[in-house]
């Protein structure tokens, strides 16, 4: 690999090798050149500024640019690039704003390609694309691992704000410094700097000024600029409503097929899936893969093909008395479609129980990552549920936690667990499973410090020192925003092909004489896919297998419509 001329070190050297900056051939190069244009350099030119908007793609031929960052008003050196090494990480694709400044640090040349160019010649040049996608979600796993990025978090681990925040970064791909009131010393000194209450925290600072106090996750998305490069009044072929594995799916195979594809995600993508530590039994991934890392690949790819994904937006209602549906977003603006993927899967059930919103992040969780185990690290904890989730959540939890009892109802898990992770929670002594218990009582003083747990078998209540609660005890259908538009199971699931009944057709107006698709809902061109359909097996696999399915009858709703 060619050394770029700058001698000074830079925050990502450590990541320098041939996949993360690799050097591209002369022919290479000729082939980009084809979609931009070549330009003379100026030392000392800034071609990108952080927060930038618009982000051209550059290639160096002559010279050197350099990387660089700004944070508390100093600027520090990310990265040199010399000739026949090239600029940009994944908000290229993505379309988000410039985490660096790109300034020339040695005269030269450069072929510049805007971001339209930089994703035609990803759709059409296989070796490319490889050398590209590979390089800039690379490049973006660096500044993660680096903490080189325009968002600061302070906050603390007894917060549940603080954790949301920190999901939500985390889940977006987004980089950010996070700083510990508990632990660090300084920090109260700074938030004082900014005139900040306790209540106020998680306080996060935004693309280097904008103070933002315990903010929510669309105000972050909007000061971050998530969605900068969508409009949502254009009209599309296909809005695609959650962007979970079965919407990441369908969104891939649309655009990839030459349809203009929207996608509407509450939060962010990657759904449920996203929050798995480990899937084992998704095909091609022996060792198994992380949710996240499963799907922030699926929403690169996706991306890469031209899908547009608008973040934190919530679907509020649909509206579907004309063949145009149209989904409100709650905030004054809507999106219109020809045709409408539901996938909003589903949602953790929240057990009925006193003070549980109060503890929620705050020693209850839904979900076990790599930051919850953290929290609950020597630690003793509780999972609760006896089907996959929490099997899943135990294991991973036992590599950090002192111990881990799951909690069931029924006798065992035989019933409801696979066979693979039974065996391991057998195999693995700090794993203890508590049949016919169920936790009745949660108590703390900000923080859950106890649990009461009955034996539905005896009745007796047992109190239980505890801080850490993973509730794990399955999902209810997210439809409340369908608007009573498509027929639903007596579950609330989405009902689709042959499971609606001829009442069901008749009753929400079914118009044509054929009947519906597989996959499709009570309404022409509306589809239903993933876990919010009925009868879907909750999987992965099924999930995206469903989501790519659906897209074939989009194509025949829209071309007989
Ligand atoms: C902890 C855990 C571990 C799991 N492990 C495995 C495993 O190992 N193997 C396996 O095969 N399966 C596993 N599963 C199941 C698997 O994750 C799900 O079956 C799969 O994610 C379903 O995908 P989906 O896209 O249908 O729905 P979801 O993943 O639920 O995604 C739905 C998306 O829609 C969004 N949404 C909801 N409402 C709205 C709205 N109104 N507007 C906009 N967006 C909205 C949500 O934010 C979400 O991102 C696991 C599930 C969990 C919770």
């Amino acid at each position: 690999m060619a050394t770029p001329g700058s001698s000074a070190p830079h925050a990502l050297d450590a990541w320098r090798n041939e996949r993360v900056f690799p050097v591209l051939t002369p022919p290479q190069i000729a082939r980009i050149a084809a979609h931009g244009r070549r330009r003379q350099t100026a030392h000392g030119e800034v071609l990108v500024d952080v927060g930038d908007k618009t982000v051209p793609f550059f290639v160096v031929v002559r010279g050197e640019l350099e990387a660089l960052r700004r944070a508390t008003g100093k600027e520090t050196a990310i990265v040199a690039l010399g000739p026949g090494q090239f600029s940009g990480e994944a908000s290229l694709i993505v379309g988000r704003r410039s985490l660096a400044r790109i300034r020339v640090s040695e005269a030269g040349e450069v072929i510049e390609l805007d971001r339209a160019q930089l994703l035609a010649l990803v759709q059409t040049d296989a070796e490319l694309s490889e050398i590209l996608m590979r390089a800039f979600l690379l490049r973006r796993t660096a500044l993660i691992a680096g903490e080189v990025g325009d968002v600061v978090i302070i906050g603390s681990a007894h917060c549940s704000g603080t954790l949301r925040v920190k999901e939500f970064l985390t889940r977006n791909g987004h980089p950010f410094h996070y700083i510990d009131l508990d632990r660090d010393a300084d920090a109260q000194e700074l938030l004082d700097r900014f005139h900040i209450e306790a209540g106020d925290v998680p306080v996060l600072i935004c693309g280097n000024d904008n103070v933002l106090r315990n903010p929510t996750n669309a105000r972050i998305a909007e000061c971050l600029g998530f969605n900068d490069a969508i409009d949502p009044a254009d009209l599309r072929d296909l809005v695609i409503v959650g962007g979970g594995p079965a919407g990441l799916a369908a969104a891939v195979y649309g655009a990839s097929e030459g349809l203009s594809v929207l996608v509407i995600e509450a939060n962010a993508p990657g759904g449920q899936a996203g929050s798995s530590s480990r899937i084992e039994n998704y095909l091609g991934f022996p060792t198994g893969i992380s949710g996240l890392d499963l799907t922030a690949r699926a929403y690169a790819q996706a991306q890469k093909f031209g899908a547009q994904i608008l973040i934190a937006k919530d679907a509020a209602k649909l509206a579907c008395e004309r063949q145009r549906y149209t989904v409100d977003l709650g905030d004054r603006s809507r999106v219109t479609s020809r045709a409408l993927i539901i996938a909003t899967g589903a949602e953790y059930r929240r057990p009925q129980l006193e003070h549980l919103s109060r503890f929620e992040g705050a020693g209850v969780y839904y979900v076990a990552m790599p930051m919850e185990a953290q929290l609950c690290a020597g630690e003793e904890v509780i999972v609760v549920g006896g089907g996959n989730s929490a099997g899943q959540a135990a294991v991973f939890l036992a590599q950090t936690a002192r111990r881990v009892q799951i909690l069931v109802r029924k006798d065992g898990l035989a019933d409801t667990m696979s066979r693979y992770l039974i065996r391991r929670i057998e195999d693995n002594p700090s794993l203890v499973v508590r049949p016919h218990t169920e936790i009745v009582g949660l108590e703390g003083e900000g923080h859950l410090e106890r649990v009461r747990c009955r034996d539905n078998r005896t009745g007796a209540i047992e109190a239980v020192d505890i801080r850490h609660v993973f509730m794990m005890t399955g999902a209810v259908p997210n439809t409340a925003w369908l608007n009573n538009c498509v027929a639903l199971d007596d579950k609330g699931f989405v009902k689709t092909g042959t499971d609606l009944t001829p009442e069901d057709l008749a009753a929400f107006g079914w118009p044509l004489a054929r009947p519906p698709h597989l996959l499709e809902t009570s309404r022409p061109g509306v589809f239903a896919v993933g876990d919010v359909r009925a009868r879907n097996v909750k999987r992965v696999a099924s999930a995206v297998g469903e989501g790519s399915i659906a897209v074939s009858f989009v194509h025949e709703v829209l071309q007989k419509s």
